[in-house]
This record gives structure tokens, C-alpha cells and sequence, in this order.
């Protein structure tokens, strides 16, 4: 094997430093550092000079995340042996801390790296454009829609196939503490005892946001998609409500499905591409050939005979908010950073026809600061800092989330007792995490939160008259925006004169109305297949 100069460096440097470490005993340093959630402890093991391994000790990091990025943070620093290099995109703190908790470890050994910063980085490479990359499918975007097409287009027979995701670890939204609504014909449901049908959805679900067709289409995915989960290892046991599911009574869907997910695509061997993000559609003669891609400074095209677009919606770029959503750009998220909607300018660009893009879905509560959804329930006080009320009676979200907005510090408390503690599992997990506060009386509770205790006790005398009492900062966030590019009931993309789009596919919160994990699933699974059918 003839290698090549980067690799060789390496190859040599690792040589050299294992022939030092050839017969020293391996030693431990722990460092600490900060994360997203607060403190983190590392174990740095060493041979010598070298950085074997790294473990991570103690942790406050959300949970789905520090699981995904760790092992790539970690690879980074032992191929680097240094705490100097690139964080996890994604994971931008949860590398920070753990890049911190390295450097003070090996303060032990002599070494000095300098001040470390969020904005600390590895080396930066030559910008370099690369020869093109040929596939038979690619996908863009690593989120439950993007891996549901990737499984889906695998199994319906195509070969080759390409998943790029711009960060660095997969996954999207879909990771978080996610309750799966819209799942007929489950196991779960018919240990309920509850009969429902393809014909009961489409009859609750129609709406004039989208089509019947694929609300039919959305309403048969629905049916088939318990079967196909559990095919893949991914139970969802828990059913509450009409449709709605958890993976158990106290574990939410979202890790459930979504480890599942990329397990499965992992033991199908897809070509998984992180970092790599989407910047332009290929087109030639109105047809959809490929994606212009950017990989740190690498930029390439892969070539396809067919592309879905699963790049999820534009939560998180406040310019794209004003313009279709204006006032909506003031407001916190509760997406992750990439939820940006790269390829709405690409898809006015081409004249591809997008609608809805002013209808968002707001969450009412999210903690500040950590944003974690929370709330939930009837029966809670909602006052500001000064402990006053001041939501008008039965707010749309919207004004909620303005109100909120529009008090002292942009926040307010959200106020409960023991009854709605009692009746809601999110309520009793951040209590456990230590997220929300507890007190025995108001008067505590005032204190604690540096409230003004007279205000507190008049706005709360609707809650029961005996403790404990919780309190947590809260602000409403834009959870999903409902608009995008129109996909037909087969996920294939329309234009402004009404035409499918050959070659394009999309399926997720890049879709018109598709907002929603169950349908992003759904319909990512519809467009795996519809483009693998499309190449045959
Ligand atoms: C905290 C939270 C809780 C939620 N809870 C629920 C719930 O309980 N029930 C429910 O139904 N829905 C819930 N949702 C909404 C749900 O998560 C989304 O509807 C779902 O994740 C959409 O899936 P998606 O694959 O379309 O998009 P995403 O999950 O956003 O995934 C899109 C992926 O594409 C990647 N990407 C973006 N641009 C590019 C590019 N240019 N190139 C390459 N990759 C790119 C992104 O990084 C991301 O990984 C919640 C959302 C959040 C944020």
C-alpha cells in the first residue's frame, strides 16, 4: 500500500509515538471543564507521550447528543493527539467542555495548550474542489426523514446510495424528548383495546393545508409503520391518547426510534457522509441530477439519478422568519442550530413551488436557558418576574409567545403544585434532572426564584392550599415551521407551473405541511422507495 503525505505523517508520527510508549504503564489524568448543561469530567489515559483514550466520567449534557458526539470528538483529539481541534458540529459546547477537560488534564503531564475558546479549532485545510461523485440515489439531510428514505430506498432494491448531513452527528430534531403522534395500527394500541382505521385518519386529519391525496398517503404510511419499526428492533409500547405513542411510559420515542434508525443504516452499509452539507441542486433541462456539496473546505458534486431533500424546516434563521413569518424572528427555538432552510432559496432559484410558509407551530414553554420543551397540562399559574399574571384568557400561541416576550427579561415562571407534578411525566423528569425548582410553601418558592412573595401568593391562590411547589423559567419557542416546498402524495416535488420535478424528491419539514416526526417518517419512507422505484 502506497501512502500518500497527510496519511504518512500521520502513520510515522503514530509510530514514532507508540514505539515510545512500547513498555510504559498506562496513566490516568482527569480534567474538568463546561459544557451545554453545566460541568463535565474527563478521563485522559496515556501511554508515555501518547493520548490513548478518553472517557467521559460525568456528565450534565442532553443526553442523545453527548451520546452522538462524544465518540467524534474523542476520535478527533486521539488522531490529533491535542484538545486543539474542530468541535462537533451540533455539539458545540459538549466539545468545548470536553476539548477544556483534556488541556487541564494533561496540565498534569507538562502540557500547555493555551486558552481554549468555543471558537478554538483544529488546522484549517486548503480550500479544494474535488472530481465528482456518481450514485444512484443521494439524500440530503440526516434526520428522521432523511434515514427513514435511506432504509426505504435500500430496501425497495437501489445500490448505491448517498446520505450527506451537515453536521457532524445525525439524527436532527428527531433525537430530542419526542412523543410520536399519528401511529395507527400499532401493537400498543391493540393492547389498548382501540380500533382505528386508514379511513378514521384521513376523516380526523384532512385539512386544507394539503391535499387529500396525501393525507390518504400519510394515513396508509401510518397503518404499515408500527410493523416496519419493530422490524427494525424499534418498539414504541406505549400508546396514550387516540394515536399518540411513546417508546415506554417513561421513555419518550424520539432515542428510541431514531438509534434504531441509524443502526439500521449503519448494518445496510449506506454511505453515510457527516459534515458534509448540501449547498445547490444539479439541474439540466428542468431535470434534478445531483447536489453541489461542501465538506469543510472540500467541495464536490454528487451526481444522482434521483435526490430526496430531507433538510428539515427554517427555525432557526431568523431571516427566512421575517421575511415569511414577520415578528416571528424575535422568538427563541427550540430546534437545533441547522434548522436553517438552506434550500428554500434554491427552491425559488429553480421555480419550484412552496407554500404555507407562514404557518409555525409554537411550543409554549421551552426552559430557559437550557430549551428543553417543558410544561404540559391544565392548572398552571404562568407570572412574570414582578409575580404577576398577565396572559389574556385563552391566548393563541402567538400571543402567548408575545406576551412571554414582552415581560421583564423576555421570560416568565411557569407555576404548578403537586396535582399537575402528579399527572405529567415531562413535569417529573426535569424535577428529577434538577431543572425546575421545588418548595414546600409559596413563600420558599418566592425566595427561591426572587419573586416578590405577596405577588406570588395572589397569583397563585387557584393552586392547592398545601405544598410542594415548583417553578421553572420558561419563554414559547418556534417548534416547527409548517411551510416549504410542495411534494406530491409520492414525495415528488411540483413546480410553479404544477409540474413534477424528474428526479427530486422530498419528504420532512422541507415539505409543505409535512411538519411533524410521524409524518417526516412517513413520507421519508414513501420517497425512499418512490426513488428507487424511479431508477429501476
Ligand atoms: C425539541 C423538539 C421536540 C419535538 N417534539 C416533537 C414531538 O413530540 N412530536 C412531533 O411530532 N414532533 C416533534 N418535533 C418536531 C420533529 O422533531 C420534526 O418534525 C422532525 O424532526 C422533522 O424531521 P426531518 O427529518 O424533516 O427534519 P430534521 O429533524 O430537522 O432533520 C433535518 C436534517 O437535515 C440536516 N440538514 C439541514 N440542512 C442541510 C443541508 N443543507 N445539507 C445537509 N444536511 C442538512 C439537519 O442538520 C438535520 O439533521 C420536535 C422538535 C423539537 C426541536
Amino acid at each position: 500500500m502506497i501512502l500518500e503525505g497527510k496519511m504518512k505523517r500521520k502513520v510515522l508520527f503514530f509510530t514514532a509515538l507508540s514505539v515510545l510508549a512500547f513498555g510504559q504503564s498506562e496513566k490516568s489524568y482527569i480534567g474538568k471543564g463546561n459544557g451545554y448543561g453545566g460541568e463535565l469530567k474527563v478521563n485522559v489515559k496515556t501511554k508515555g507521550e501518547e493520548i490513548v483514550d478518553l472517557e467521559l466520567i460525568s456528565h450534565k449534557e442532553t443526553s442523545p447528543v453527548v451520546k452522538r458526539a462524544f465518540p467524534v470528538i474523542k476520535e478527533r483529539i486521539i488522531e490529533a493527539q491535542s484538545p486543539i481541534v474542530d468541535n462537533v458540529s451540533g455539539a458545540t459546547y459538549t466539545s468545548f467542555g470536553v476539548k477544556r477537560a483534556v488541556a487541564q488534564a494533561l496540565k498534569a503531564q507538562g502540557k500547555d495548550y493555551g486558552k481554549i475558546t468555543v471558537k478554538t479549532g483544529g488546522p484549517k485545510e486548503e480550500i479544494a474542489y474535488l472530481e465528482p461523485v456518481n450514485t444512484d440515489i443521494v439524500i440530503v439531510g440526516g434526520g428522521p426523514a432523511g434515514l427513514a428514505a435511506a432504509i426505504s430506498a435500500k430496501e425497495a432494491g437501489a445500490k448505491n446510495i448517498i446520505l450527506i448531513e451537515k453536521l457532524d452527528i445525525l439524527s436532527g430534531n428527531g433525537k430530542f424528548d419526542m412523543n410520536f403522534f399519528d401511529l395507527i395500527n400499532s401493537e400498543a394500541q391493540k393492547k389498548n383495546g382501540t380500533f382505528d382505521t386508514v379511513e378514521a385518519f384521513v376523516k380526523d386529519k384532512a385539512n386544507k393545508m394539503d391535499t387529500i391525496e396525501r393525507t390518504q398517503a400519510q394515513a396508509e404510511g401510518a397503518f404499515k409503520l408500527d410493523a416496519w419499526l419493530r422490524g427494525m428492533g424499534i418498539e414504541l409500547n406505549h400508546n396514550y391518547g387516540l394515536r399518540n405513542h411513546m417508546a415506554e411510559k417513561d421513555a419518550y420515542a424520539g432515542e428510541e426510534i431514531q438509534d434504531g434508525l441509524e443502526k439500521k443504516v449503519k448494518e445496510l452499509g449506506i454511505d453515510v457522509r457527516t459534515g458534509t452539507k448540501g449547498l445547490d441542486l444539479i439541474v439540466k433541462d428542468g431535470e434534478v441530477t445531483g447536489v453541489k456539496v461542501q465538506n469543510k473546505n472540500k467541495f464536490y458534486d454528487i451526481n444522482a439519478k434521483a435526490v430526496i431533500l430531507a433538510t428539515g424546516g427554517f427555525s432557526h434563521n431568523k431571516e427566512l422568519l421575517a421575511k415569511y413569518a414577520p415578528g416571528s424572528e424575535t422568538l427563541a427555538t427550540s430546534n437545533q442550530m441547522s434548522a436553517t432552510g438552506d434550500f428554500i432559496p434554491v427552491f425559488e432559484k429553480n421555480n419550484l413551488k412552496m407554500d404555507n410558509l407562514d404557518v409555525l407551530s409554537i411550543f409554549s414553554f421551552i426552559l430557559v436557558p437550557s430549551r428543553d420543551l417543558t410544561g404540559g397540562g391544565d392548572g398552571y399559574i404562568l407570572v412574570n418576574q414582578e409575580g404577576k399574571t398577565f396572559l389574556k384568557d385563552k391566548p393563541t400561541s402567538m400571543e402567548r409567545a408575545k406576551s412571554i416576550e414582552a415581560q421583564t427579561g423576555s421570560y416568565a415562571y411557569y407555576i404548578y403544585d403537586q396535582d399537575l407534578y402528579d399527572s405529567f411525566y415531562r413535569l417529573q423528569k426535569h424535577n428529577n434532572l434538577g431543572l425546575h425548582t421545588k418548595a414546600e410553601t409559596i413563600e420558599e418558592l418566592a425566595k427561591k426564584l426572587n419573586i416578590p412573595v405577596e405577588e406570588l401568593k395572589n397569583s397563585t391562590k387557584t393552586l392547592r392550599k398545601e405544598g410542594p411547589y415548583y417553578g421553572a423559567k420558561v419563554q414559547s419557542a418556534i417548534h416547527m415551521t409548517k411551510g416549504g416546498v410542495v411534494a406530491d402524495e409520492k414525495t415528488q416535488v411540483v413546480n410553479t407551473k404544477g409540474e413534477k420535478v424528474k428526479g427530486l424528491y422530498a419528504a420532512g419539514e422541507v415539505t409543505s405541511t409535512s411538519a411533524a416526526y410521524s409524518a417526516a417518517v412517513v413520507f421519508g419512507r414513501i420517497a425512499g422507495e418512490e426513488a428507487a422505484n424511479s431508477i429501476k
